[in-house]
């Protein structure tokens, strides 16, 4: 058994029901197989984000990047996001996540909706 030596996580992390695969483990399309594990949690259905945890203001708590069959690159496809302490709401794209034009995350706050 391979052990992990590298710690990422420094604060408490909260375990959530994956939200790209809705915690069943498997990839939600298929790709590129019935049998795929979900690339998010590895199978596990389950994942670690630091608290304080909010709902990813980019893909609503999807997991998902609309239309892309991809993993939500702000939330990592975990559906939630750690919380910036004392984060002031983005005003470009007015707390959204979203840059209205491209749709694509906010390059001032990358997604997070705050800075
Ligand atoms: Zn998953
Ligand atoms: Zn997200
Ligand atoms: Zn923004």
């Amino acid at each position: 058994m391979a052990k992990k030596r590298k710690k990422i996580i420094s604060g408490n992390a909260k375990t959530l029901t994956c939200a790209f695969c809705k915690g069943k483990g498997k990839d939600p399309f298929e790709v590129p197989s019935k049998l795929s594990d979900c690339q998010v949690c590895i199978g596990r259905g389950t994942v670690q984000v630091v608290e304080p945890v909010e709902t990813c203001p980019y893909c609503k708590g999807e997991g998902i990047f609309f239309h892309h069959r991809m993993p939500c690159t702000v939330c990592g496809g975990r559906g939630s996001v750690t919380r910036i302490k004392g984060g002031e709401r983005c005003e470009k794209c007015e707390g959204d996540g979203k840059n209205p034009d491209s749709g694509l995350p906010c390059s001032s706050c990358y997604g997070l909706g705050a800075i």
